[in-house]
């Protein structure tokens, strides 16, 4: 199998009531027998709209959660398990989201136990990297992107259940993106990281991807896709962004 076949995936991230679900319609409908013979498309919308969302979306657009617990079940008032996800019928999971890691002190250790979470429950794993501004500025990027990689990196991985999302913090939400010399330069560093048992699985670049610059990054080497957060919210720009597949 292809574990390269590109994957654009978008993070609705706290946004969506259930009029949303009318986009999902809409890129449901937009992801034609073409782009799905050559890519696969995720949404991952609010936990609330999941089951609706998966009902919308049909056989081929993927739907998933942001987020999950360490643990299958128990006293954790407020979360998720990955097991919960799975039952609503997500096929994806992301874990370690620089919004997660900020907002709520996620450490690498914490999100490789989600990871392992999401894998244990039969999901795929979206595990997102990327250093600050200072970071880059004081020259720390691959530093940073190294030990998030080897701090948060699943057991039980594989090509095709684990994708790697490098986002850089000050990338995301802000309209500035790397240079595509910068993207390639970051993502051959993880697929040498990644290995021999893991060269083949995908690794996104996300941050401020919309459909003016969707081609020139999705065209860097080692770019298997893209994590898209604004331009995900409407099917017109998702879809825009998906069609340089
Ligand atoms: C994200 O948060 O995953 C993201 C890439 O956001 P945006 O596309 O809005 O920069």
């Amino acid at each position: 199998t292809d574990h390269r076949r590109p994957l654009v995936a978008g993070n609705w991230k706290m946004n969506g009531l259930q009029a949303a679900l009318a986009e999902i319609d809409r890129i449901a409908a937009g992801y034609g027998e073409a782009l799905k013979a050559r890519a696969d498309l995720l949404i991952c919308p609010p936990a609330t709209l999941i089951a609706a969302a998966v009902v919308r979306a049909g056989a081929a657009l993927r739907i998933g959660g942001q987020d999950c617990h360490p643990q299958p079940s128990g006293a954790h008032t407020g979360d998720l398990s990955a097991d919960m996800l799975k039952d609503a019928g997500a096929s994806y999971v992301i874990v370690g989201h620089s919004e997660r890691r900020a907002d709520h002190g996620e450490s690498d250790a914490l999100v490789k136990s989600k990871a392992e979470a999401g894998l244990k429950a039969g999901l795929r794993v979206i595990v997102c990297v990327g250093e600050t501004q200072a970071q880059r500025a004081a020259g720390q990027t691959l530093d940073v992107v190294g030990a998030q990689l080897s701090g948060s990196l699943p057991g039980g991985a594989t090509a095709d259940n684990l994708v790697i999302a490098y986002e850089p913090v000050w990338a995301i939400g802000s309209g500035l993106t790397p240079t595509v010399k910068d993207v390639a330069e970051v993502h051959g560093f993880i697929r040498a990281q990644l290995g021999k048992e893991l060269a083949a699985a995908r690794i996104l670049y996300g941050g401020s991807v919309k459909p003016s610059n969707a081609a020139d990054l999705m065209g860097v080497a080692n770019v298997d896709g893209a994590l898209v957060g604004g331009a995900s919210l409407t099917a017109r720009d998702f879809l825009a962004i998906a069609a340089v597949y």
